[in-house]
């Protein structure tokens, strides 16, 4: 029997059958051909935690104690296993650092099976991955809950940098935890040592010892070991920009498909969808499901197939020129690839205030999780929007927030917002619609915080002035393009990527065998566009994860066509380890000849205008 303890109990009673399966002997044959068999002496580490872990042990003989550790020295254990156990948790994947401590109690013999190969076992053993694979991720929801094996935040709970730094680990599914110094006596000795001065704020404590002093996103990523160590000479059959809906469904194609995939994301997988606390019109969830949950679920799936995923990466330029395409990444890393999708979405609208950048981040928030929503428990917030995205905002937030002034620009809602909403905000009491309204001013203090809010109706003229701490806004978005500013990518009069027939015949065409590009392809040969950054697209979940899959058909008929032997000899370059370059082990049953008649088949871009001309925001 398992024994747990340091973990939320209502967590382990519930989902320790699923949590701790047990695998039998002749499952634990099956799986032989995957691994190779090590013999640990008593007390010795299978897993170090803030070490990469080398993948996951598959326990044969004998039995290991798995202990949490922070990085403040306080250890518990949380499980002893023995035969038949498997130890690892989802980051085992794809090569990430351990969250645990696991040391032998006795004479271990166990099967160790790599992250490469662990993958190939999900997909050649399905019915035993799929078991082992649950596991994997209840693990890692269950040392999400209990903050166990990433690093400890200290800091004040409302301040904005921890506010930021907890926003990016949560969204990255990152276990941590955050301790105030005002509260916690540990705390405060590592304050009074390492932070001198209020600036300092918040320290993040690393798994390994390092101690980062109000880091940005990228030196945090970096201590922890998030982003994978990347090799030099591979090229890439596919590099996808953009780690959301649409980024992600590319990348489980693609991979499924045996192309060997590298995703970049500058912040977290998820995209925008990470931001919705409830979607509630993508197909097969009539329950609904969060942005997170959904995304979370692809961004394993990609990894399950092979898809590297490279978090935080922000790629600022695509050199078209270069043989293969090159794309350039804000730390002067150059990676190549046989084709490149740009599903880089769209960035949230910011409003026309002139002082708003005092206060982003300190009472302007674009975005409305748990770990914001908490900050305004029991005050007047305002919520500036009429999309779908502001109504979802709405109805989770009223469970925090004592009222929501909603002020709407236009004249009602049912511009732009799905019925199934406006029913659900007029049902809410303590939200109150104020239409024809626009916020005129902001005030406060820069370095403290948003402490007033005056806004305007527009048809009256009137003005009102209240003490508001808190502003959401959700007021559309803008494609995500400037990092193509020189690529001679064809744009629309919005930035928006054009693709397949809306690129004007003057712009560089695409050669694959109709003479035009395809229907996602963009003017530039290889390289595709998909979601919320294609022009016309619909600018919504599903939309952009259909788009995914067609990007994925429409990659074999590059590939037929020539375009990845104009992009370099991809098989050629590879380098050691490349799972498929273009050519290589494609899904036998999909022809060139069929991919193409799929991909031409699909829809394009252009057919949904109705929809692209309101905006990004427009019926979500
Ligand atoms: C709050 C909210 C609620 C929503 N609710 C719904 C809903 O209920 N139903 C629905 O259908 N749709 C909803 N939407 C819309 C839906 O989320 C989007 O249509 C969808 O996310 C678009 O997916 P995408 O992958 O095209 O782009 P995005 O989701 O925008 O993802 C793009 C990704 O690219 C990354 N990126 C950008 N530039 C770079 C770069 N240079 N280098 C590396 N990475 C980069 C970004 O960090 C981002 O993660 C909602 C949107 C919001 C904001």
């Amino acid at each position: 029997m398992n024994s747990a303890s340091g973990l939320e109990m209502s967590t382990i009673d519930i989902r320790n059958e699923q949590m701790f399966p047990k695998l039998a002997p002749n499952e634990i044959d099956r799986l032989r051909r995957f691994g190779k068999v090590r013999h640990y002496a008593p007390g010795e580490p299978l897993f170090v935690t803030g070490n990469v872990a080398p993948g996951m042990y598959v326990l044969i003989k004998g039995s290991v104690r798995v202990t949490r550790r922070d990085p403040l020295g306080h250890s518990a254990p949380i499980v002893e296993q023995g035969p038949g156990d498997f130890v690892a948790e989802v980051g085992q994947l794809s090569g990430q650092p351990a969250f645990v401590d696991v040391h032998a109690i006795d004479d271990v013999e166990a099967l160790l099976i790599p992250p490469e190969n662990l993958r190939a076992l999900m997909i050649e053993e399905p019915e035993l991955g799929e078991r082992i694979m649950h596991a994997l991720i209840l693990r890692r929801v269950a040392l999400i809950e209990a903050g166990t094996g990433g690093p400890v935040l200290i800091g004040a709970e409302n301040s904005p940098d921890v506010i930021r730094l907890q926003g990016f680990l949560a969204r990255n599914a990152y276990p941590h935890q955050l301790l105030d110094p005002a509260q916690d006596q540990d705390a405060a000795k590592l304050v009074e040592q390492y932070a001198p001065n209020p600036s300092d704020l918040p320290l993040a404590v690393c798994p390994k010892g390092t101690i980062l002093k109000n880091p940005n996103e990228t030196e945090l990523a970096r201590a922890l070991g998030m982003v994978p160590i990347d090799e030099r000479d591979r090229t890439y059959d596919v590099a996808v920009v953009g780690a959301g809906p649409a980024g992600l469904s590319t990348a489980v194609y693609a991979a499924s498909e045996g192309l060997s995939v590298i995703v970049f994301d500058a912040r977290a997988f998820g995209g925008q969808a990470g931001a919705s606390a409830r979607i509630e019109n993508y197909l097969g969830f009539p329950a609904g499901i969060s942005g997170q949950a959904l995304t979370g679920r692809a961004y394993v799936q990609a990894q399950k197939f092979g898809a590297r995923v490279m978090i935080p990466s922000e790629v600022v330029r695509l050199d078209p020129t270069e043989t293969p395409l090159g794309l350039h990444l804000t730390d002067g890393r150059r990676v190549k690839a046989a084709t490149v999708v740009v599903a880089t979405g769209a960035r949230y609208r910011r409003l026309g205030v002139p002082n708003l950048s005092d206060f982003e981040g300190r009472g302007v928030w674009y975005w409305a999780s748990p770990i914001e929503a908490r900050l305004c428990r029991d005050e007047e917030i305002v919520l500036v929007g009429a999309g779908n995205s502001a109504g979802q905002a709405g109805v989770f937030l009223r469970s925090f927030a004592k009222k929501i002034w909603m002020l709407v620009r236009g004249p009602s809602l049912a511009e732009s917002m799905s019925q199934y909403l406006i029913d659900r905000i007029k049902a809410i009491d303590n939200i109150e619609v104020l239409t024809h309204t626009e916020i005129v001013a902001l005030y406060g203090s820069r370095e403290k915080q948003l402490e007033r809010v005056r806004w305007r109706n527009n048809v009256t003229g009137e003005e009102t002035e209240k003490p508001i701490r808190h502003v959401f806004c959700f007021i559309g978005a803008e494609p995500a393009t400037g990092w193509l500013r020189d690529s001679g990518i064809a744009l629309d009069g919005k930035n928006f990527v054009l693709t397949g027939s809306d690129v004007p015949s003057d712009a560089r065409p695409s050669n694959n065998g109709s003479g035009r590009p395809l229907p996602l392809e963009t003017s530039v040969r290889g390289v595709f566009a998909s979601g919320d950054v294609r022009s016309g697209s619909v600018k919504r979940v599903g939309a952009a994860i259909g788009e995914g899959a067609v990007v994925g058909a429409e990659l074999h008929v590059a590939r037929a066509d020539g375009a990845a032997e104009s992009s370099g000899d991809a098989q050629k370059d590879s380098g050691t380890g490349s799972v498929g370059a273009m050519g290589m082990r494609l899904n036998p049953h999909c022809t060139p000849e069929r991919a193409h008649q799929e991909a031409t088949a699909a829809p394009s871009g252009g057919v949904v205008p109705a929809y692209s001309a309101a905006g990004p925001d427009r019926g979500r």
